[in-house]
């Protein structure tokens, strides 16, 4: 058994980790036996044993060994809908100040350093709670950063077509009855200082109005005045079409069907949009990860029972179809990805069963299972995703960013689930005590 690694109160003052195997979260590089000085919270060194870094501020430093085990970046997920989710279930009727905040720290006790929530916020409720982290008057360090789109835009109702929205947030978005009231709500967004504009295009299988092309150009065209980045909710590739017509930045997730065809991706490519992967809120059907030790460290064993229950139940209804989507969605994925489409990691946390933290990991399980290497997936969820926020000071474990890392007890690169394996969370260079937020989050989702 390996030496534990025990919490630390502050990242103040100098740490140094040694005997570390680091993944950097580039994509390629892992060092052996490395040493990571950190100081303030922030990495000022990462070396190899062999270069002595440790000995140069030993004497003041505090020494923290990792035992072998192997570090990487913490994630960070540009995309999911927090405050909606208690235990395993999504219901609006949760929704909460106190849930925002029991999410954002679910994110840090799995890894997850950083967040954003798009569109789905009620009330206002996620961008007060991000002006408060901000501000410092939120002062609790075991917050997971967030980032918020504040509420999105869809369709208003129209004839027999109910709005377009999410089934739990429809209280949440903004029906626009047309391109100038769409316009003007940008508006507003833009005065709250959100971080993105997130908007759908999509007709919920035939269900629901869908935004029109000049609805969703003029979205796009406030958003950018403003300096905010547009994010398209699409499912087809005749709506990525039109979301690309618009000059959105962001897919908010791949089409599905049809295939995408050349045009499609010839633009995409043009256009350098970032399109999210978000496999895992499709599938696949096992519900084996829902046995992992790590889920139970969080979860009553009740509530998870309920959701195993309720996916084997559900899963032949279109929007739960955890079989077939999620196929198709793979197979997308090694098409775009083939032609050189940039595809981003989210988890669409906190939906179905997107459980905070949980679904993070799943995420970049499936990213493999697609096609890419660990390394690869690792470097999708961490840096690629630091970068779509347009955040430098995080997503790799080098000089100059923030001290936020996993230190694992198994190897991420043998098997990419091992990422749950979570010895350590380090963020901004104090390991952050785990024992004591796991009770905390029990009791919150009894
Ligand atoms: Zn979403």
């Amino acid at each position: 058994m390996q030496t534990q690694i025990r919490p630390t109160t502050s990242g103040a003052g100098t740490t140094v980790f040694t005997d570390a195997r680091l993944i950097v979260g580039d994509g390629s590089t892992v060092l052996e036996d490395a040493v990571i000085t950190v100081q303030d919270g922030i990495v000022v060194d990462v070396a190899t044993a062999d270069r002595e870094a440790a000995g140069r501020s030993a004497r003041e430093a505090q020494i923290i060994s990792c035992g072998g085990r192997t570090v990487m970046p913490a994630l960070v997920n540009p995309h999911g809908h927090i405050g909606y989710m208690r235990g395993t279930v999504c219901d609006p009727a949760f929704y909460s100040r106190d849930n925002v905040i029991d999410h954002l720290r679910r994110f840090v006790y799995h890894g997850v350093s950083t967040f954003q929530s798009l569109g789905t916020d009620l009330n206002g409720v996620e961008v007060a709670v991000r002006d408060d982290q901000r501000s410092g008057l939120l002062d609790d360090p075991d917050l997971a950063t967030l980032f918020t789109a504040g509420a999105g835009i869809v369709a208003a109702p129209s004839g027999d077509a109910g709005c377009g929205a999410p089934f739990f947030a429809v209280d949440a978005v903004h029906q626009a009855t047309g391109p100038e009231d769409a316009r003007a709500f940008v508006r507003r967004l833009a005065a709250q200082r959100v971080d993105a504009v997130k908007f759908w295009i999509d007709d919920r299988g035939g269900q629901s109005a869908k935004l029109t092309a000049e609805s969703s150009r003029v979205i796009v065209e406030e958003a950018h005045e403003h300096g905010l980045p547009a994010a398209a909710h699409i499912y087809s590739a005749e709506d990525a079409m039109v979301a690309l017509d618009a000059g959105a930045d962001i897919l908010a997730h791949m089409p599905r069907t049809p295939e995408p065809d050349r045009a499609l991706l010839d633009r995409l490519v043009e256009q350098n949009v970032a399109v999210f992967t978000s496999m895992t809120v499709q599938g696949p059907a096992r519900t084996a990860w829902l046995d992992d030790p790590l889920v139970a460290e969080t979860l009553p064993e009740a509530s998870i029972d309920d959701l195993r229950a309720r996916m084997a139940a559900r899963a032949h209804e279109p929007l739960f179809d955890t079989g077939k989507t999620y196929r198709t969605m793979r197979h997308n994925f090694e098409v775009l990805h083939e032609a050189g489409v940039r595809l981003v990691y989210l988890a669409d946390t906190g939906v179905f069963a997107q459980l905070p933290g949980i679904a993070e990991h799943r995420e970049l399980e499936a990213l493999v299972d697609a096609g890419l290497s660990p390394l690869e997936a690792i470097e999708f969820a961490t840096r690629r995703s630091s970068e779509l926020l347009g955040l430098t000071d995080r997503g790799l474990v080098e000089a100059g960013r923030r001290a936020d890392f996993l230190v694992l007890d198994a190897d991420p690169l043998a098997d990419i689930a091992h990422t749950r394996r979570i010895a350590a969370v380090v963020l901004e260079g104090r390991v952050v005590d785990r024992e004591k937020l796991s009770q905390q989050l029990l009791a919150a989702a009894r």
